[in-house]
């Protein structure tokens, strides 16, 4: 994906897609600097979407939700309610990540229709997200991304470290190539 594909000027490359099979039914990037507010995220706008179009309806194929961050607790409680088989994301987040939380977490009862995601990885296409990010982090970002700035700067070099993924293009094929499987 091109760094002038992603998302809008300021704004974090963090994009999602929510497929079923490889049908598309959902697409968004985050979008807290453009409205400046703080809950949407493009997984979950991404997830309001497939929701939309799928209704009560069910899916043939599994619902997969691909994220180029990993998800927050908000988003993966989304991701729960709307019946999300698989996750899979780019780079974990070291500020709000909550991958690790939902591995810990077991649903009170048992139902088909509230569980858990089956798979959780990250990892996917780690050398773009990491350039993205990277890019991202050391030009244009607003103050709120301080943190890895300074992180970039450290010779733990922390957040580098966990730069292990992706991202993926606003084309439409793109996408599709991006996510269309593990790598
Ligand atoms: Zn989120």
């Amino acid at each position: 994906m091109s760094q002038s594909g992603v998302s809008s000027p300021g704004e974090m490359p963090i994009g999602a897609v929510v497929l079923a099979g490889e049908e598309i039914l959902g697409e968004a990037y985050t979008q807290e600097q453009a409205l400046g507010r703080r809950i949407v995220h493009a997984d979950l706008l991404a997830m309001e979407q497939a929701d939309a179009a799928l209704g009560f309806s069910r899916t043939q194929e599994p619902l997969t939700l691909a994220v180029s961050l990993e998800p927050c607790l908000m988003c993966l409680g989304a991701a729960v309610t709307l019946g999300v088989k698989r996750v899979w994301f780019a780079l974990e987040s070291p500020n709000d990540g909550a991958v690790d939380l939902l591995t810990r977490w077991h649903p009170p009862v048992e139902q088909a229709f509230f569980a858990k995601p089956v798979e959780v990885r990250g990892g996917l296409h780690h050398e773009r997200a990491q350039a993205l990010f990277a890019a991202y982090a050391s030009g244009t970002g607003p103050l709120g991304m301080a943190w890895a700035q300074g992180a970039l700067r450290g010779s733990g070099c922390r957040f580098m470290h966990r730069l292990r993924v992706a991202g993926f293009g606003r084309d439409r094929e793109g996408t599709l190539q991006a996510w269309a499987g593990p790598t």
